[in-house]
């Protein structure tokens, strides 16, 4: 089963990065989830690949998971473990977060609406696979993709790209609370040149979208990784409420999708007009 996918620039390349860390829905055969396939599958950032297919045609990179980040979540710290799921005793440095607590840590314990994801305990040789098979590779992929871009360019802007409910649930910091349309992360200003996220931000509010900034999604381990603005390293990410583009019940595509898709290629360009001046 492949980990991930890489779509290149079909123009000349610039330095920006995308990766897509949790649209994969294609389910390891000993995942063996207890709720059904439906209820796992609100986890899912849906289509999220899709949305920003079109991010080679501007000269970006596109690096997305195929795997489903219930199984493994490539956006959590590899300490971000939560014992309650484990047979054994982990081996490796814990230092479970606020996710691990809500359920949703590195491997989740919970699926939707708070329910149990698993009937058993997980061996720690399980956990380490997973890691090794599919986390490990997916960021090997997204470091990849953006040091040669560093290499060459002598800086690079990465787009950490998610989507999220439009409601917070009970596996978040703001149960029942309603949503901005975007949510840009930059965790409290540390990740990215202050002026990337003002960019996208009022890029977004011209076409008409509200944008909320660190609130409630801060950013997590893809963009705390690769964020180094001091060695013009700059990860930003963006949050998608879901209500734009697709039934949040059925995860069937509404006619909204089309819409949304314009303007992601339309912040794509400015994006790329963005990076230019930068470089030039
Ligand atoms: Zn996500």
């Amino acid at each position: 089963m492949d980990v991930l996918r890489r779509h290149d620039p079909v123009v000349a390349p610039l330095p920006l990065v995308l990766d897509s860390p949790h649209s994969g829905s294609d389910y390891p055969a000993d995942f063996k989830h207890l709720p059904p396939r439906e209820v796992v599958r609100q986890a899912e950032d849906s289509y999220v690949d899709e949305l920003y297919a079109m991010a080679p045609e501007v000269g970006a990179t596109l690096v997305e998971a195929l795997f489903p980040r219930s199984y493994i979540d490539p956006n959590r710290n590899l300490a971000d473990v939560d014992p309650a799921l484990l047979a054994e005793a982990w081996p490796g440095p814990l230092m479970p977060s606020r996710k691990t607590e809500l359920g949703i840590g590195l491997v989740w314990r919970l699926a939707q609406g708070g329910v149990p994801m698993y009937s058993r305990k997980l061996s720690v040789n399980e956990v380490q696979e997973r890691i090794a098979r599919y986390y490990e590779p997916y960021h090997a992929a997204v470091v990849e993709a953006l040091d040669e871009r560093h290499r060459q360019f002598g800086a690079v802007w990465h787009l950490n790209c998610h989507s999220m409910p439009a409601v917070g649930d009970v596996m978040s910091d703001d149960p029942g609370r309603e949503r901005a349309q975007f949510v840009l992360g930059d965790r409290d200003g540390t990740t990215c040149e202050p002026e990337l996220i003002s960019f996208v931000a009022s890029t977004l509010r011209t076409m008409g979208y509200t944008v909320a900034i660190n609130d409630p999604y801060k950013g997590v381990e893809l963009v705390r990784r690769h964020g180094r603005p001091a060695e013009r390293r700059h990860s930003l990410q963006i949050e998608i409420n879901r209500q734009l583009y697709l039934d949040e019940k059925t995860l069937a595509k509404h006619e909204g999708f089309a819409r949304l898709h314009v303007n992601l290629r339309g912040m794509l360009d400015a994006l790329g007009d963005y990076v230019r001046s930068r470089i030039g």
